[in-house]
């Protein structure tokens, strides 16, 4: 054996032998968090099961972002066309594609769609069924199957992402439809870029209050804390979290806060 080859073994021993820590260094932030810093698993969100018929049809004011037809009000968030699947009136994602978006934007708003996670039983946790509703394109409701799959509870359906779980958990059989209903009022920022007035959300799960008037921290990061940035409207984001989650009925009505007062 040559010198060289000995030297190009022990390089390929040594890539192999830190590659794993070279996964977890990747897995940090640069305050050094790790993902599980910031997920909790108690208390579980007692389970509730839903009224059958817990749909709601657009009101005469709502701007239909999806309604069976096409993706004309998305667009891929790479830009250019959304590329998921449109099919007999339901939206699903194609995995890896990426996100949509929609190509207007928003402030407060109300917000009402369907999802529906496929039926995979083999994957378990955030595998099975993820996806999310970026509210302002930047704070995630988690969509995910939440029927008998444990994981973090301010990770799961009807959570905002790594922050605050669900008051319970109405989630349905996985091949089901299911509903969200979001109340969004966006934040407020000053002069010089703080915060002052948060984002605040109240989300009805299949009929039912999980999040009430729920203050939203900032952005909602897979590692490390929620932060703040100013930002005006901004769409909505559909994730693509490798997972064949359908939509349908998308609606949204914007909210004059001037009207509140
Ligand atoms: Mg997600």
């Amino acid at each position: 054996m040559t010198v060289k080859a000995i030297y190009k073994q022990l390089l390929t021993f040594l890539f192999i032998m830190l590659l794993p820590f070279s996964v977890l260094l990747a897995q940090e932030d640069e305050e050094g968090m790790k993902p599980e810093d910031t997920e909790w698993y108690e208390p579980v969100p007692p389970e509730v099961k839903p009224a059958e018929d817990h749909y709601l049809k657009p009101p005469s004011d709502a701007i239909v972002l999806f309604g069976g037809e096409d993706l004309s009000k998305w667009e891929s968030s790479e830009g250019g066309e959304a590329p998921w699947k449109v099919e007999n009136g339901v939206v699903t994602i194609r995995p890896g594609s990426g996100d949509i978006k929609t190509r207007k934007s928003f402030g407060s708003f109300q917000l009402y769609l369907e999802w529906r996670p496929p039926m995979n039983d083999e994957l378990t946790g955030q595998d099975k069924g993820n996806s999310g509703v970026f509210l302002q394109n930047r704070y995630e409701l988690q969509v995910l199957d939440a029927y008998q799959n444990p994981t973090y509870v301010n990770g799961m359906a009807g959570s905002i992402y790594k922050q605050t779980a669900p008051l319970v958990n109405p989630s349905k059989k996985p091949g089901q439809w299911e509903s969200y209903n979001i109340s969004y009022t966006a934040p407020e920022f000053s002069e010089d870029g703080s915060v002052t007035s948060p984002a605040r959300v109240t989300v009805v799960w299949n009929g039912v209050v999980v999040q009430n008037n729920t203050k939203i921290k900032g952005d909602t990061p897979y590692v490390g804390l929620p932060e703040y940035k100013p930002h005006g409207q901004a769409p909505i984001r559909l994730q693509d979290h490798n997972s064949k989650v359908s939509y349908r009925n998308i609606w949204i009505r914007e909210i004059d806060r001037k009207n509140n007062r």
